[in-house]
């Protein structure tokens, strides 16, 4: 069989730029498949951190130009950077700016986003047409909303088109804009209409991804689920449950070489399933970072998150009080939300030597709170696949989570029965409200008090498979299959 070639246009991509989960999953998505014989090439925008990144590489070449591309010269290099093979989109009017790839430094979106991400489409869909001598794929991948346009350029140009997949790694960001943009993002005037473009009257640019694509997935099977009925669809279920034959969930996997506690640099001390035990200097390294007692009794309870509502950070304030009187700690890492920065700093400053938190963004303090933390806490109101509880699985971290979309695929509670078949992994309640989280921290402490227990659940957890082996060939076949029933 044939190599599958595949685009991926996608708007971040780790380790040169993240924001969240999207940049883990396309910056392991290439690597992952070619075990599979599927050759994956990335598109993504040319901010400064890739321009940089680029400018590190071997070999960089002009693949092609635009004259103009929403305002201005564009140039399409290829190179390999940090193991990437990428195709970066050059266009210093819409992307050479500070910040982060959506908004400004104040937090405010850039105002032009409509046009920058329309321009990665039309280029995704630029290189689907076959615009790069030597790589046509046979399949183009879009994530999100940033991508959603590509199948649209691709279906409207009248040229023979690869087939399309469209992924959803969170169906709340959507990229909705006035109608009265159609014709300025080179859209046709057939493309306002229900199969095209149009979304409650405006341009929706994931709607019409998750319309027009061959295939859709997204990042779990319960998030698939969910997406198809009622809330959990956020305005698309009813397109989504009429697509149903072509949607599916895949989760997520890590990688597990960055994610590795037997082996990791950035952590303390070093141990696997097999020495869980060693785990001990990095849980006391960590209360020592946090700037809390030294105790290596007190069950750490640890937190890596955005903040936001999506997240249910508000529950973990409300259960604070539950945490320290089991004689809990808390250690808590992320950004977001001002109420629930104040909110967290206020309990820091209100329990001192038992709440530690540090507001921002710090991939190394991550990797040391999830080797540290005895459990780690997601306690997201919807959540498509989720990554974090992933990493503490392998770290042996213990996940407190809610029952919603990939925490429940990939946590499996350790109730009565699953101790006794000695299978458990996490604690896991519903539904998400504060009471129900107090409940679970009950739960948790309760099996930390019984050690020999509580060690079992941390070399299950270990020992569970969160690579990108099995996703790898569910995303291989989706590919494969896809192009035979094009060829047919
Ligand atoms: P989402 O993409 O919705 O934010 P995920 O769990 O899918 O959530 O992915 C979050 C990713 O970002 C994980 O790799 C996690 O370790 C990382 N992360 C989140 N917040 C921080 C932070 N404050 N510092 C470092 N890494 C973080």
């Amino acid at each position: 069989m044939a190599t599958t070639k595949v685009l991926s246009v996608v708007s971040e991509i780790y380790p040169l730029i993240k924001t969240g989960g999207l940049a883990d999953v396309a910056g392991a998505l290439p690597g992952a498949l070619a075990a599979e014989d599927v050759e994956m090439r990335t598109l993504v925008p040319g901010y400064p951190a890739v321009m940089a990144a680029l400018a590190e590489a071997e070999k960089v070449e002009k693949v092609f130009r635009l004259k103009d591309l929403f305002g201005g010269p564009a140039v399409v290099l290829a190179g390999r950077a940090k193991g990437l093979d990428l195709f970066v989109l050059d266009a210093p009017h819409l992307f050479d700016r500070p910040g982060n790839p959506y908004h400004d430094g104040d937090g405010e979106d850039w105002p032009d986003n409509p046009f920058r991400f329309a321009a990665l489409a039309r280029v995704g869909a630029e290189i689907g047409f076959g615009a790069i001598k030597g790589f046509r794929p046979d399949v183009v991948h879009t994530h999100d909303w940033q991508a959603g346009l590509t199948p649209a350029y691709l279906e409207y140009d009248g040229r023979p088109r690869p087939g399309t997949v469209a992924t959803v790694h969170n169906l709340a960001f959507q990229g909705q804009y006035p109608k009265d943009m159609l014709a300025d993002l080179r859209l046709p005037p057939h493309a306002w209409g229900v199969d095209g473009v149009e979304y409650y009257d405006t341009i929706g640019f994931l709607k019409s991804a998750l319309r027009m694509s061959d295939r859709v997935t997204t990042v779990s099977p319960t998030y698939a689920a969910e997406i198809r009925s009622g809330e959990g669809g956020m305005g698309l279920s009813g397109l989504l449950a009429g697509r149903a034959g072509v949607v599916s969930g895949i989760l997520n996997g890590i990688d597990t070489d960055v994610w590795d506690p037997a082996k990791d640099p950035l952590i303390a001390g070093h141990y696997d399933a097999s020495t869980p035990s060693s785990r001990r200097t990095n849980k006391s390294a960590l209360q020592k970072r946090f700037g809390i007692k030294v105790d290596r009794r007190a069950m750490v309870f640890g937190v890596v998150s955005r903040l936001s509502w999506q997240k249910g950070l508000d529950m973990v304030l409300e259960g604070i009080e539950t945490i320290l009187s089991v004689g809990g700690q808390l250690v808590l890492l992320g950004s977001g939300d001002r109420e629930l920065v104040d909110g967290f700093r206020h309990a820091a400053a209100a329990h001192p030597g038992r709440v530690g938190v540090m507001i921002g963004y710090d991939e190394s303090l991550a990797h040391q709170v999830q080797a540290g933390s005895d459990a780690l806490l997601v306690p997201s109101r919807f959540e498509p696949c989720g990554l974090t509880q992933l990493c503490a699985l392998r770290y042996g971290a213990i996940p407190i989570v809610t029952r919603v979309g990939g925490l429940a695929d990939t946590i499996i509670d350790a109730n009565e029965m699953a101790l006794e078949a000695g299978v458990g992994t996490g604690v896991m309640f519903t539904p998400p409200h504060a009471d129900m989280f107090r409940a679970a921290i009950l739960r948790a402490a309760d099996l930390y008090r019984d050690g020999a227990t509580w060690r079992r659940l941390m070399k299950n957890a270990m020992r569970t498979d969160v690579s990108w082996r099995r996703s790898a060939a569910r995303y291989a076949k989706l590919y494969r299959d896809l192009v035979t029933e094009r060829n047919a």
